[in-house]
Parts: C-alpha cells; sequence; structure tokens
C-alpha cells in the first residue's frame, strides 16, 4: 500500500512526494515514539482497565462487562487502545500488557463480589501475538486460583485475526483455554472472510456481532437480513450472541425483536472506571442512556 502511495505522489509531482513523505515520517516517528513511552507505561501506572457492561434484555439486567484498556500519559493526553495495541503487538509489550489485563479484571470480578454479593462475568480481549506467550494459559489459571474466581467468569474475545496470524501456538492455546473452563468468544463476528469454518472447528461460546451491522440497523436492510440470520444460525449452534456498538433505543428495541438478548454499546454505557461501572448495575436500560 505504502509503495502505491508513494508511486501515485511522485506521479503527481514532487511538491507531493515531498508531502507524502513528510506525512510518513511524521507518523514513523509518532509510532517509534509511542513504542518507547509503552515500555515505560505499566511500570509508571499510565495504564488502567475500563469496563463497559453487557446488558441483558430478558431480564433487564447488566449481566457482566467487557474489560477495555486505556493508556492516559502522564501529560493528559489519551491514546486510543486501536493505536497502541497494534504497536504493543509489533514490539512485544503485549504480553505484559496482556497479563496486567487479566490481573486486573479477575481481581475486579472478586472486588466485585466483595462490594455486591453478584458474581459477575467479565470478558477480556486476546490479541493474536499473545499466543505465542507459551505460558498464558498457566498464568490465567494461577490468577483465577490465586483470587478465588471461577473459570466460568473469564471469557476470552478473540477476532479471526488469531487464525490468520499464522501462530502454529494457536490450537494448542484455544485447546489449554478451553481445559481450564473459560469461555471463548468471537469478537467483530462478520468482518472477516471465513468465522464460519472457525466457529466450526473451535469451541466457541459466544459470538459478538460487529458493530458494523449495527450502525444503521433498520427494518427490511440487508444489514436486518444478516444480523437476523446470524442470530438463527448462532442460537441453532448453542452460542450466545453479543450486539456490539448500540448506541440507540430503535436499534435496542429492534435487536430484541430480532432475539439477540445481549448488548453493548453506549445506549446502556460507555467503558467506565470500575468503581462507575458497578453503579450501572442498579439501573435498568431505559434509564441508562440518560444516566451515563
Ligand atoms: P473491541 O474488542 O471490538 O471493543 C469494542 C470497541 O468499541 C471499544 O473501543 C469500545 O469502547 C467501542 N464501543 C463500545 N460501544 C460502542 C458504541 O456504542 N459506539 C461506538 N462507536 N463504539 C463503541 P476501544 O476501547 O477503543 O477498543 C478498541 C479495540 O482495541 C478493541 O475492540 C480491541 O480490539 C482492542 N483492545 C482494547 N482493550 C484491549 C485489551 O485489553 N487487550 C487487547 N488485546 N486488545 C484490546
Ligand atoms: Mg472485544
Ligand atoms: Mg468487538
Ligand atoms: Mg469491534
Amino acid at each position: 500500500d505504502a509503495d502505491v502511495a508513494m508511486y501515485q505522489a511522485k506521479a503527481n509531482g514532487r511538491n507531493n512526494y515531498r508531502l507524502f513523505s513528510h506525512e510518513m515520517r511524521a507518523s514513523l516517528q509518532r509510532q517509534v515514539e509511542l513504542e518507547e513511552q509503552l515500555r515505560y507505561a505499566l511500570e509508571h501506572d499510565e495504564l488502567s482497565v475500563f469496563y463497559q457492561p453487557k446488558y441483558c434484555l430478558n431480564s433487564d439486567q447488566v449481566v457482566g462487562f467487557e474489560a477495555l484498556l486505556r493508556w492516559q500519559q502522564s501529560d493528559g493526553n489519551w491514546v486510543s487502545p486501536a493505536e497502541f495495541i497494534p504497536i504493543a503487538e509489533q514490539c512485544g509489550e503485549i504480553d505484559a500488557i496482556g497479563r496486567f489485563v487479566i490481573e486486573q479484571g479477575v481481581a475486579q470480578i472478586a472486588k466485585w463480589y466483595d462490594q455486591t454479593g453478584i458474581w459477575l462475568k467479565l470478558a477480556v480481549n486476546l490479541s493474536p501475538s499473545q499466543f505465542r506467550d507459551l505460558g498464558l494459559v498457566d498464568f490465567i489459571g494461577r490468577t483465577l486460583k490465586q483470587h478465588q474466581v471461577s473459570s466460568e467468569l473469564l471469557e476470552l474475545e478473540i477476532t479471526e485475526g488469531v487464525f490468520l496470524s499464522g501462530h502454529a501456538d494457536v490450537e494448542e492455546g484455544i485447546r489449554g483455554l478451553n481445559q481450564l473452563g473459560v469461555s471463548l468468544a468471537m469478537d467483530d463476528f462478520g468482518t472477516g472472510y471465513s468465522s464460519l469454518s472457525y466457529l466450526r472447528r473451535f469451541p466457541f461460546d459466544v459470538v459478538k456481532i460487529d458493530r458494523t451491522f449495527i450502525v444503521d440497523l433498520q427494518p427490511n436492510t440487508k444489514d436486518y437480513q444478516l444480523v437476523t440470520a446470524a442470530i438463527a444460525m448462532a442460537n441453532s449452534l448453542g452460542l450466545a450472541v453479543v450486539a456490539e456498538g448500540v448506541e440507540t433505543e430503535q436499534q435496542l428495541d429492534l435487536l430484541a425483536r430480532i432475539g439477540c438478548h445481549l448488548v453493548q454499546g453506549y445506549y446502556i454505557a460507555k467503558p467506565l472506571p470500575p468503581e462507575q461501572a458497578i453503579e450501572v448495575l442498579c439501573v435498568e436500560s431505559r434509564q441508562l442512556a440518560n444516566a451515563t
């Protein structure tokens, strides 16, 4: 891509070439900077975990959360995980960061139980390169034991990228996770090329329908048919379905009508620090949008 763009920029004349090359240098420089800063972020407590509720439309209650990493640098700036996770993957820092999220998240499940008497499920994202961390499965097992949290309360979200990454250890990693008793969710479902074949081959418990199918959801559209079909398929395979990125009451009502009972999105609540996330537990869905 870069080569093609460079070629086109060149063809457009020398000034464009210069402009492009300047932009490219700036973006590369930012990447190198972030990579350096990322190494210190963990030690300097710049990373934290936010929690976004998963809401059940059948029981009208929050049934769990997704852990989402946040990075606030010392100058107050927030860096998006969409930007820094790929960098962490490249420079190898993802192993330590990934373990940090597991540790924080599992400790938080125990803390919430102490505060409320309710065991809440937590979903944690795993990126493809974490499957190269051969001690990861043992680490997760130890962490659950240490905090006396049952493995059924932990769900790991992986995208299709895990299977495309070419790491030979993926199958073994997934088998290990399955033996631990944690659940497995397919994240961003519908955006890849062969999600169906992975659903068949691996022991998934949950599919999360990607936000891009929800954003323009309206009756009798293609998205509507696709989401309806995905839910029917998941139901017949005995998988739970979560719709991501629900932002409006209309989307919520449509999803309820199609038979999608688990939803996540700004309409319910944004990702929140743990103290605020737990407050959402006591609020009903219709009030949530106003409360958060
Ligand atoms: P994801 O796992 O698909 O997470 C969903 C993303 O959508 C989150 O973005 C969340 O804040 C955002 N979101 C939730 N509801 C809505 C909504 O109603 N509207 C819109 N527009 N967005 C919504 P976030 O937190 O920026 O994370 C982006 C991605 O970074 C995640 O996508 C995940 O792939 C990755 N990520 C985040 N935390 C971690 C982590 O701890 N480990 C790993 N490996 N990846 C992570
Ligand atoms: Mg996710
Ligand atoms: Mg997702
Ligand atoms: Mg997504």
